[in-house]
């Protein structure tokens, strides 16, 4: 691992717009790599403006190949180590998927459309997750998958890329044109004036409060429409995300069918759920291209890299390290990057 590195390479200045997931990982590996490197991020610390504030913070590539094309997985294998160098405390206890009997056809298909992980019956799952027991009769264990706190996460970033010679600056609204030496543009769904196809993908989610039910890894639980999960915060906190859905409305609110369902779905994985304390209800728009793959796009000392989707944290610090590939030896990842 590389800390503290000061040098700079006496080449363009690095600047990097946005400090979510995308940009912070951008700029932790410039940083470390002796780019002199400056992040601009409009909002303030805590990042309420920027989709990742709300994200489950899952890295979960095994269960995602249920949907999604092979390079996110090829993508998130690779962030996985990365994220486990460079943030060595990060948990990874796996994630559990598990089903009521009427979706056990869904199911079934969950189990053979993944890879790398374990069926565990009931005493399996009840030994791994003893709230669990009695509640589902299987279970699908990906052992290798991980999970982050974005809330806590992104600071965590952020100070590793000043202790790595990087500077941040918050309130600082700025625009790729204005900006000397090389930008990196990780401006989400605001980056809509350079890639007007980018689309925003509603994701609402709740945070509830309860002291009785202990979990240690998220919980997906098999839905007809949408992966809803339960995510073990610290302090009994539980995020219950997410849903998926095509709209543009930048509210922040969400729907009471939303909330409906994904309260449902934490009830239904444990009943003791119907006595938590809701503590926060909010949503975020997931920024993606039409094909929902993500971009690295170069037009000259300009690249932008967008189009994260549902897969911002599991695939960042990848886009990152083929940014810096490509600015130092020029190399080219065919499947994610445009030059032009
Ligand atoms: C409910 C929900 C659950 C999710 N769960 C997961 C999950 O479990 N795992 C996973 O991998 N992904 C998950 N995602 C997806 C993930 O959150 C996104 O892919 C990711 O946050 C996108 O990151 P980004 O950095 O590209 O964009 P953002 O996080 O939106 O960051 C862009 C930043 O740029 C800043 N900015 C914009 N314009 C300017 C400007 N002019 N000047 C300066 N700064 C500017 C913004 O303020 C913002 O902070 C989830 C998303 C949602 C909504």
């Amino acid at each position: 691992m590389q800390q503290n590195v000061r040098r700079s390479r006496g080449d363009s200045p690095v600047n990097i717009i946005g400090a979510g997931i995308a940009g912070a990982w951008q700029a932790l590996l410039f940083a470390q790599a002796g780019h002199a490197v400056t992040l601009h991020e409009r909002s303030d610390e805590d990042l309420t403006l920027s989709t990742s504030h709300w994200a489950g913070g899952m890295l979960a590539p095994y269960c995602e190949a249920e949907v999604a094309e092979p390079i996110i997985s090829r993508l998130g294998l690779r962030s996985l180590d990365i994220w486990r160098r460079e943030l060595p405390d990060t948990p990874f206890n796996g994630s559990l998927v598990v089903a009521h009997a009427r979706e056990r056809n869904d199911f079934e298909r969950f189990g053979r459309m993944t890879t790398d992980h374990e069926r565990l019956d009931a005493e399996g799952l009840a030994s791994l997750e003893p709230a669990l027991e009695g509640r589902f009769r299987e279970a699908l264990f990906f052992p290798a998958e991980g999970h982050v706190e974005p809330r806590r996460v992104l600071p965590k970033l952020h100070e590793r890329i000043r202790a790595a010679g990087g500077t941040i600056r918050f309130n600082s609204d700025v625009r790729p044109q204005d900006l000397d030496g090389i930008v990196i543009d990780c401006r989400g769904l605001a980056a809509r004036d350079e890639h007007p196809e980018l689309r925003g993908v509603k994701g609402e989610m709740i945070l509830v409060k309860t002291s009785e039910v202990k979990l240690s890894r998220p919980v997906r639980l098999i839905h007809p429409r949408w992966p809803l999960y339960v995510i073990p915060r610290e302090n009994h906190v539980f995020m219950l995300g997410a849903t998926s859905i095509e709209t543009e409305d930048e509210d922040w609110c969400i729907s009471v069918r939303s909330a409906l369902e994904l309260l449902g779905a934490a009830y239904a994985v444990h009943p003791a759920f119907a006595e938590a304390r809701i503590i926060e209800f909010g949503s975020g728009l997931r920024p993606a291209f039409p094909d929902n793959l993500p971009r690295i796009s170069v037009r000259g000392r300009r690249i932008s890299v967008n189009g994260l989707y549902r897969h911002g944290f599991l695939m960042a610090p990848a886009l990152a390290e083929l940014t810096l590939r490509y600015v130092e030896r020029g190399m080219i990842d065919n499947e994610v990057m445009q030059c032009g």
